[in-house]
């Protein structure tokens, strides 16, 4: 085990046979979740970038299985934010001190070119990075929005077993989501994506894969989620992922891909009070305080227990300051760019 981490710690490389091994390590993860955190401090810093998320619409046209927003769910009333309403949140973000806004929504196609260039240019012209996060496009609706001004793009690949995939993301192909992936790269957008940890049936072989995916597609941002069951979907009656294994993911995904942007994923904040906090001290560089507005905020539920639900946007940030406080690391006062993508445009 040791002998694995130092290794992890020099080259940043690390087979299948190794990988396997951190995540099936009976003992204690302190020393995996030490070498994250070295390795963190090391390549970005003690700054934890705040990316201010508004969740503009829940109507979805896909049908994922874990998913609260699937479109067979037709308990959820549903909602779309308008573009003036979306704009005047960013506007409040920034004033707020927030350097990025991510845009997140099912795959709502009522949002077409024209409406989404109008809300990215109008975000942009509050001097404000822009993450967007509205599922698969084509190639020329995310070169549009590239265009528009649009920073980076966050899509999770779920899981890199392909048979996995497409059982739970019904009428979805696996190919085209890492097309997708594939486009935004080429556009130059920094690539966000992840995984779901404790999906039914997925294997640690597989979430080793999906470690060694994330470095071969060469990622800027990876967020990594426990699976949390959702009442009101097939997936209800299954167990939640451990935040146990999805920290030991993410931090053998900083051990990887050292200058990356990792977040502290809400939904590890869902499984314990403090699993934000520990996510922080095992690799990660990020939160993403949620600031849509309080009344849009219990519908947009892509599973149950959001500690936030009830809290306005200032309160959010506040709680989120908070906690990086409380364990003595700073919050960033740029946009947060991934290190990595600066590094490979020749920007630093
Ligand atoms: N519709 C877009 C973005 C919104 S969903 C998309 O699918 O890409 C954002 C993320 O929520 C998904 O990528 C998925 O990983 C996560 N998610 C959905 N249901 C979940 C659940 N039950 N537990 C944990 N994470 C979930
Ligand atoms: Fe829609 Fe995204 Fe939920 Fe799938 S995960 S149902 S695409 S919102």
């Amino acid at each position: 085990m040791r002998d694995i981490l130092e290794k992890a710690i020099e080259t940043h490389s690390l087979n299948k046979t190794e990988i396997i091994g951190l995540l099936n390590s009976r003992t204690d993860a302190g020393d995996l979740f030490a070498a994250a955190d070295l390795v963190r401090r090391k390549f970005v810093g003690a700054d934890v970038h705040l990316r201010g998320l508004i969740e503009f619409s829940n109507i979805c046209k896909n049908n994922c299985l874990y998913c609260g927003l699937r479109r067979d769910n037709k308990a959820l009333e549903r909602y779309r934010i308008d573009k003036n309403t979306i704009l005047a949140l960013a506007k409040h973000a920034k004033s707020m001190g927030l350097k990025t806004v991510v845009l997140q929504s099912g795959e709502d196609v009522y949002f077409d070119i024209p409406k989404m260039t109008e809300i990215i240019a109008g975000i942009k012209s509050f001097g404000l990075a822009l993450t967007l996060s509205t599922g698969e496009k084509s190639f020329r609706e995310y070169e549009a929005y590239r265009k528009a001004g649009a920073d980076r793009f966050l899509i999770r690949i779920e899981t890199t077993d392909k048979k996995l995939y497409e059982e739970n993301d019904p009428g979805m192909s696996w190919e085209r989501r890492v097309q997708c992936m594939r486009d935004l790269k080429k556009l130059g957008y920094e690539l966000g994506s992840g995984c779901l940890v404790g999906l039914p049936g997925q294997t640690t072989e597989s979430l080793a894969d999906d470690i060694l995916f994330f470095k071969d597609m060469s990622c800027d941002m990876i967020g990594i989620g426990p699976f949390i069951p959702h009442p009101q979907t097939p997936l209800k009656n299954a167990a939640a992922g451990s935040l146990e294994t999805a920290l030991k993911v993410m931090a053998i995904t900083r051990l990887l891909l050292p200058d990356i942007n990792i977040p502290a994923t809400t939904a590890m904040e869902t499984l314990a009070p403090d699993g934000q906090i520990r996510a922080l001290q095992a690799g990660a560089n990020v939160i993403m305080p949620n600031i849509t507005l309080t009344q849009f905020r219990q519908y947009y539920q892509l599973y149950p227990g959001k500690t936030t639900t009830g809290y306005t946007p200032d309160q959010s940030l506040q709680k989120v300051r908070d906690k990086i406080a409380s364990i003595g690391r700073t919050i960033g006062q740029d946009a947060g760019q991934s290190k990595k993508w600066l590094k490979e445009h020749n920007n630093q």
